[in-house]
């Protein structure tokens, strides 16, 4: 091992998994990869290509042009954020909506997908110096990873949360839709049959619910601070 780590943190729908990868990473100045935003940008894809019509998705299609999608991430220079390219445009703003997210699980139960998605993340992570959330990091992506976290939230603050950054995006929605999908993902995703989402025996649990933004930042860090005196 090197001195960078690879770091895996997995969780619910909206546990905050994302912003503290990306604030960890920027503290430690490791790339940061939210593989939701991948999952998201082959929905994206499927919606857009006639892959799914009404509420049917149309597996077989969506497997015949796979690779015909190209996803990549691109820092916006103003926020400091890495914001996904599919097929070499930003799609930041549309995987966020709520027609991507009500398809978006059922994509990731399909193995194509998850077969496509997770050798490109593991090439993302062969040097090491990476920070990555997602729901099966720690189990497949990374099982190797050094430090792993398993992150989780009370249902209700998921909700106001996931409200509060679609509201601030100008993206309409109501509470209870925004209730009703992560129920509705957080069970296709832990029960579904290719890779569900698991907490792994070495994981360690952040319960994200009463910490502020900075309080879980400094628990990880140490975290990570632990790991690397480990092997110094
Ligand atoms: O993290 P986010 O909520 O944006 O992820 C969107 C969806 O992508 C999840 O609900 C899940 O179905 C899928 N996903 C996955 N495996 C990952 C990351 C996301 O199946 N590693």
């Amino acid at each position: 091992m090197g001195d960078k780590i690879t770091i895996a943190i997995d969780g619910f729908s909206s546990c905050g998994k994302s912003t503290l990868a990306k604030e960890l990473a920027r503290k430690l100045h490791y790339v940061f990869i939210d593989s939701g935003a991948m999952y998201r940008g082959i929905t994206l894809f499927a919606l857009n290509n006639d892959c799914i019509k009404g509420k049917q998705i149309d597996r077989r299609k969506l497997i015949s042009v796979i690779d015909d999608i190209e996803l990549s991430f691109q820092l916006n220079p103003e926020t400091k954020s890495p914001e996904l390219l599919l097929n070499g445009e930003n799609v930041e703003f549309e995987i966020r909506t709520p027609r991507v997210s009500g398809f978006v699980s059922e994509i990731a139960a399909i193995k194509e997908v998850r077969e496509k998605l997770v050798s490109e993340q593991r090439l993302m992570g062969l040097k090491g110096g990476i920070v990555m959330d997602g729901r099966d990091i720690g189990s497949v992506v990374f099982p190797n990873a050094e430090l792993k976290l398993f992150v989780t939230a009370e249902i209700d603050i998921r909700v106001e949360r996931r409200y509060q950054e679609l509201l601030f995006k100008e993206i309409e929605t109501t509470r209870e839709e925004v209730k009703t999908n992560l129920i509705r993902r957080d069970h296709i995703d832990s029960t579904r049959s290719e890779s569900p989402l698991i907490k792994t025996d070495d994981a360690i649990v952040i319960d994200n619910s009463t910490y502020t933004k900075d309080q879980q930042l400094s628990v990880a860090f140490e975290l990570v601070q632990d790991v690397l005196s480990s092997y110094a």
